[in-house]
């Protein structure tokens, strides 16, 4: 008599990054029924990544400096790097059917640039009699006797298995919430910065390359940008990752000093001794962008058009300040086009070799929802691909 096959019936809570990629490497066991809960299509909010690039991780293979990208995570997150790290992801990746490449500032990038190809590569493994995609979202998740129920805006289906991946900005967390588990509450990461000196929103376009931050006895380094509301770029975004968790307001800002210029004040002073009779403003552009000193003079109530004789010590003082350095308050972070969620399911209750909980036998979590996010730079899906593949690994070895 033939015997019947018996199946792992899994359920995915949200196909992102992270349930996405859980899915496939499912898919590879031929005993696992795979079925993802999400009203949008599989692995779609990789759409919009590195600005429709899509980059993917970041190529640092020493695992400590690796972490000094996470705000939040960084202990977990060496367990889970040392079982699967951003080299993996790129083999991985590469037998998957997408090839990536190493930008000068370690940015790793599927080789044809597209997320959306990427998003089709990815796709296209998910297509086998094994996966379903049921478009409904998920109100309520029980542990049963035996196995989980799931209750959607449908029906009601049983699972042996549960992956909840279903990002940070969702009802993940009260579906966490209801197993018990502790959520550290989510604020928003890698904003823009609403600053005191709304001068400089006078400055659109302008950009610093390598530029150093101080806040307390913390510094950073990062390109920074001036848009017409904020100030913006890889800079802003960490300063307030590093700072999501703290109360600032118009009155009790975040003040934080920008490096902008390694001149020294003396080669400063003698370019304007050695020029007496040229104006300010043709002077210090030497050092500085143009509209930039234009700007900080006119706040200042000094006229660009003196020449550089004119100018009295306290003037002097004022301009080679503000060359070499922008103190600026912080009174908010504004959410800006790259958002993720600082806070969530609180990871000393995750086993981070496996991503179980230590709460539900059974019950995985991966990904955003997690109490992890890192820096722009890859940082953030490379945290979805490592949970993906270690919570797949143990569903598939157990
Ligand atoms: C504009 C933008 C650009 C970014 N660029 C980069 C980048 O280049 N590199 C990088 O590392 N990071 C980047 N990030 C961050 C990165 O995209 C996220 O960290 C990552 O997508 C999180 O993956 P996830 O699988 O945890 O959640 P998501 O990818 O957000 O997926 C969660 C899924 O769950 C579904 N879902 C939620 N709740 C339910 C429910 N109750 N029932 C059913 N389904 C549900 C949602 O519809 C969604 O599809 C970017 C973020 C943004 C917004």
């Amino acid at each position: 008599m033939e015997q019947e096959l018996i199946y792992k019936r899994i359920a995915v809570i949200g196909c992102g990054a992270a349930g996405g990629l859980a899915c496939v490497l499912l898919l590879k066991n031929p005993y696992n029924k795979v079925t993802a809960f999400d009203i949008k299509e599989p692995f779609s909010t990789l759409l919009p990544t590195g600005g429709g690039r899509c980059n993917l991780s970041y190529d640092e293979k020493e695992l400590r400096e690796l972490v000094k990208n996470y705000p939040r995570g960084e202990k977990f997150l060496i367990s889970v790097f040392s079982r699967f790290s951003p080299n993996d992801t790129r083999k991985l990746f590469e037998d998957l059917g997408v090839k990536t490449y190493v930008q000068n500032d370690k940015r790793v990038f599927p080789i044809s640039d597209s997320a959306l190809r990427t998003v089709q590569i990815l796709s296209n493994h998910l297509k086998t009699p094994d996966f379903f995609h049921k478009k409904e979202k998920v109100t309520a998740v029980k542990k049963l006797e035996k196995e989980f129920e799931i209750i959607t805006n449908k029906g009601k289906y049983r699972y042996d298995t549960v992956i909840i991946a279903a990002g940070g900005h969702s009802n993940g967390f009260e579906l966490a919430k209801s197993f018990a588990h502790k959520i550290i509450e989510p604020r928003p990461s890698l904003c823009a910065l609403d600053i005191e000196e709304k001068y400089l929103y006078s400055l659109p376009g302008l950009s610093f390359k390598s530029v150093m931050a101080k806040t307390g006895k913390k510094e950073f380094e990062g390109d920074l940008l001036f848009t017409h509301k904020s100030l913006s770029g890889p800079l802003a975004f960490k300063l307030s990752a590093y700072n999501a968790f703290k109360e600032i307001s118009k009155e009790n800002p975040l003040e934080i000093t920008f490096c902008l210029n390694s001149e020294t004040i003396e080669n400063i002073e003698s370019e304007i001794k050695n020029n007496p009779k040229k104006s300010i403003k043709n002077v210090f552009s030497k050092f500085i962008a143009q509209n930039y000193i234009i700007t900080t003079a006119k706040v200042n109530g000094i006229d660009v058009e003196k020449q550089c004789a004119q100018l009295n010590k306290k003037e002097k003082e004022i301009i080679i300040n503000s060359i070499k350095c922008l103190k600026v308050r912080v009174h908010s972070f504004i959410k800006d086009s790259e958002i993720v969620t600082a806070g969530g399911v609180d990871l000393d209750e995750i086993n981070p070799k496996t991503m179980e909980s230590k709460l539900v036998k059974g019950l995985y979590f991966i990904g955003e929802i997690l109490n992890i996010d890192g820096f722009t730079g890859g940082f953030n899906l490379q945290n979805c691909w490592s949970g993906a593949y270690l919570c797949s690994k143990n569903i598939n070895e157990t």
